[in-house]
C-alpha cells in the first residue's frame, strides 16, 4: 500500500472517531474492564457495523486484511482518542481458538456473535491453587451419553457477572499427566449448576469473580477438538492474550497525558513539573523503552500475520509492556499527588453528584495505578514469561 492510501485511511479512522466516539463513552472508556455492558456494546457494534472488529482475524473469518501499517495507525488513534477497549476474552481469545481448532458448526453457531459483539465470553482458565501451575486444575468434566458433567471452581474470571459464555479447561483424565489429561469446554453460563460469586478488587470495582460448577450438564458438541488435547489449544490461547496485555498504544496516551499534566501541575518551586528533571528524566526513559517496544510489537503482529500465532515474543511483549504502564501509572499519582488521595469509587464511576476535589486526570490515578499492579500477573505473571523466555528463546 502506497503513501496516499495511508493518508487516506488514517483520515478515515479520524473520520470514524469523531463520528461515534461520543463524550459520554469517551469517559465511560476510562473504567477500563468495568465498562458497563450497554457501553461495551455500543462501541463494539459501531466498530463491528464498520468492519473493523477483528483486524488480527483472517480475512475469510471476518478480517480486515489491513497491513500491519494499518493495524497500527488504527490501534494507536482509538487508543489516543481514549475509545473503550474492546473485551478481549471473544475477539482476541475464544474467536481465535475456534476458527483454528473449532467444528464448522461451532464456528457457524459462535463466530458472527463474538464478531458483532451480542454474545459476551470470560476466560475460566485459573482455580484456587492452579494460577501458574494451570496444568494442576482439577475441575472434572466426566462424559454422561452425550454431556460432560462438571465439577468444581474457577478463579479471578474477569467479566464472569456480565458474559454469557465462558471458555474453560477442564479435567477429563485424572490418571493422565498434568497436561495431557485436560480438554477445552464452551459453558453458556445459564446452564443450572453455574454459580457465580463477585470479588471486589483493590481498585474498589468488581471486574473479578468466583464461579463455581455444580453437576453442570454441557453438550459434548461443545468441547473445541479432541477430547484430552485441550493444553495444546489453551497455550495457543494465552500466546495471544499476553500480545494483547501489552497494549502499547494506552501507553502511548499514558506519556501524552503525563506531558500534558506535567504542564499544568506545579513542582512545588514556582515552577510546573516539566520544570523538575527528575520527573521528566523518569518520563523521557519510560518513552524510550515504549518507543522500543513498538518495534517489538511490530515483529510480533508480523509473526500473526506469517503464522496465525505471536511467537514466543510475545512472552516479552508482556514483561516489558507492563513495566512500561506500571511505571506511567506511578508518574500519574507522583505528578497529581495530593489530589490523588480521596478514594470516591463514585467519582470514578461518574457516579457522584459531587465535584471532584481536583482535575479530572487525579480521579482515577491511584485506583489505576493500584489495578495496574495486576497486569503483570494474569495472563501469566511476568515471573512465568521469564521462565518461558528462558526455555522457549534462550533455550536454557
Ligand atoms: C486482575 C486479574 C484478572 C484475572 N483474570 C483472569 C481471568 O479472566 N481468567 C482466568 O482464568 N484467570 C484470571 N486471572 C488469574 C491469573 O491468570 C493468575 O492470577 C496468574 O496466572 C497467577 O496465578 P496465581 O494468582 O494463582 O498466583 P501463583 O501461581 O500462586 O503465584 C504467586 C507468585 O509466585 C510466583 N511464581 C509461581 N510459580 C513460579 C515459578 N515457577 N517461578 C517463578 N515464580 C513463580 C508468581 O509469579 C507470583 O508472583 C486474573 C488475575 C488477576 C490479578
Amino acid at each position: 500500500m502506497n503513501t496516499p492510501d495511508l493518508a487516506k485511511f488514517s483520515s478515515d479512522v479520524q473520520d470514524f472517531i469523531a463520528k461515534n466516539l461520543t463524550p459520554d463513552l469517551a469517559k465511560a472508556a476510562s473504567l477500563g474492564f468495568g465498562i458497563s455492558r450497554a457501553d461495551g456494546e455500543r462501541w463494539h457494534k459501531a466498530v463491528y457495523k464498520q468492519g473493523w472488529i477483528a483486524p488480527d482475524w483472517p480475512t475469510e473469518h471476518g478480517g480486515t486484511g489491513w497491513s500491519l501499517r494499518q493495524k497500527q495507525i488504527y490501534s494507536n488513534a482509538t487508543a489516543l482518542a481514549g475509545a473503550p477497549m474492546i473485551m478481549p476474552f471473544g475477539i482476541d481469545m475464544v474467536g481465535p481458538v475456534l476458527y483454528s481448532f473449532g467444528s464448522n458448526e461451532q464456528k457457524a453457531q459462535h463466530l458472527p456473535k463474538i464478531l458483532d459483539g451480542s454474545v459476551w465470553w470470560c476466560q475460566g482458565y485459573s482455580e484456587p491453587g492452579s494460577g501458574s501451575d494451570l496444568a494442576s486444575l482439577k475441575t472434572a468434566a466426566v462424559r454422561d451419553g452425550d454431556d460432560y458433567v462438571v465439577n468444581g471452581q474457577k478463579i479471578w474470571t474477569t467479566n464472569a457477572h456480565k458474559a454469557d459464555w465462558i471458555f474453560t479447561l477442564v479435567r477429563t483424565d485424572a490418571e493422565a499427566k498434568p497436561q495431557r489429561g485436560i480438554s477445552f469446554l464452551l459453558i453458556d453460563m445459564q446452564t443450572p449448576g453455574v454459580e457465580v460469586k463477585p470479588i471486589v478488587s483493590i481498585d474498589g470495582m468488581h471486574h473479578l469473580n468466583q464461579v463455581f460448577f455444580s453437576d453442570v450438564r454441557v453438550p459434548a458438541a461443545n468441547l473445541i477438538g479432541e477430547e484430552n488435547m485441550g493444553w495444546t489449544y489453551a497455550k495457543f490461547l494465552l500466546a495471544n492474550e499476553r500480545a494483547g496485555i501489552a497494549n502499547v498504544a494506552h501507553s502511548e496516551r499514558l506519556v501524552k497525558a503525563l506531558l500534558d499534566i506535567s504542564q499544568a501541575e506545579q513542582d512545588g518551586f514556582g515552577g510546573t513539573l516539566a520544570d523538575s528533571s527528575a520527573f521528566m528524566a523518569e518520563l523521557a526513559t519510560t518513552e524510550v523503552q515504549l518507543q522500543a517496544l513498538k518495534a517489538l510489537e511490530a515483529r510480533v503482529i508480523a509473526s500473526v500475520e506469517e503464522t496465525g500465532a505471536p511467537g514466543d515474543e510475545a512472552s516479552m511483549l508482556k514483561i516489558v509492556g507492563t513495566q512500561v504502564q506500571q511505571t506511567l501509572e506511578s508518574l500519574r499519582v507522583e505528578a497529581v499527588g495530593n489530589y490523588s488521595l480521596p478514594f470516591d469509587t463514585d467519582l470514578i464511576r461518574g457516579e457522584s453528584n459531587l465535584p471532584a476535589p481536583g482535575p479530572d486526570y487525579a480521579v482515577s490515578a491511584v485506583s489505576d495505578m493500584n489495578f495496574g499492579r495486576a497486569s503483570s500477573i494474569y495472563g501469566g505473571s511476568n515471573e512465568i514469561q521469564r521462565n518461558v523466555i528462558a526455555k522457549a528463546v534462550l533455550g536454557l
